[in-house]
């Protein structure tokens, strides 16, 4: 596993070649489960079929994970994944804010909104081809609200190629006086 965004790699091995290249730029990141056919059909069904009650499940497992990493214990706010006008209008939710919300309950670090907000892209994400995902501008845009904080932990669902959350942390930094960024998704 990557030491530093959580991802499988070869034994031996402490970084990610993303990491390693400095394309990612989080400071800390894991995730609870892999994300196969089972994790995928649940992130699924939560995002896709307005299962709140998946959200709950979901929420559960990570809160568990955020115990079990030391570098999860002295965090000041939790945050996630803001939405463009463009997604929210696909979904029922943003998911990645219900996590939050539901983690923040939990473990009763308080929540803080909107301190970046997502550009208009007009294309899905998983649409784009890599080398389109490689050029298209930064995603972020700085937010409504401006925060200080040591440490703050950023949520989403799934980490795949590492480059959403790699860009929310890169604006939080930008547009905030935040320290430190650790992310804590579901499923990678
Ligand atoms: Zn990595």
């Amino acid at each position: 596993m990557c030491e530093k965004c959580g991802r499988h790699i070869e034994e031996g091995e402490y970084k990610c070649e993303s990491c390693r290249e400095k394309r990612i730029s989080i400071d800390f990141s894991r995730s609870c489960v892999y994300y196969d056919d089972i994790s995928s059909s649940i992130v699924k069904k939560f995002k896709y079929s307005n299962r709140r009650d998946m959200g709950l499940f979901i929420s559960a497992i990570m809160y568990e994970k955020m115990l079990t990493e030391a570098e999860y214990a002295d965090i000041d706010f939790i945050t996630y994944i803001p939405f463009s006008y463009f997604k929210r209008h696909n979904r029922y939710y943003n998911h990645s804010a219900l996590l939050a919300e539901n983690i923040s309950e939990l473990s009763g670090i308080p929540l803080c909104r909107d301190i970046i907000s997502q550009r208009l892209i007009s294309i899905p994400q998983a649409k784009l081809s890599d080398s389109m995902r490689i050029k298209r501008p930064q995603m972020f845009k700085r937010g409504k609200n401006k925060i200080k904080a040591g440490k703050i932990l950023l949520i989403d669902d799934v980490l795949t190629t590492g480059r959403t959350i790699s860009d929310a942390s890169s604006a939080i930094k930008k547009f905030n006086e935040v320290q430190k960024v650790c992310a804590l998704t579901f499923a990678c």
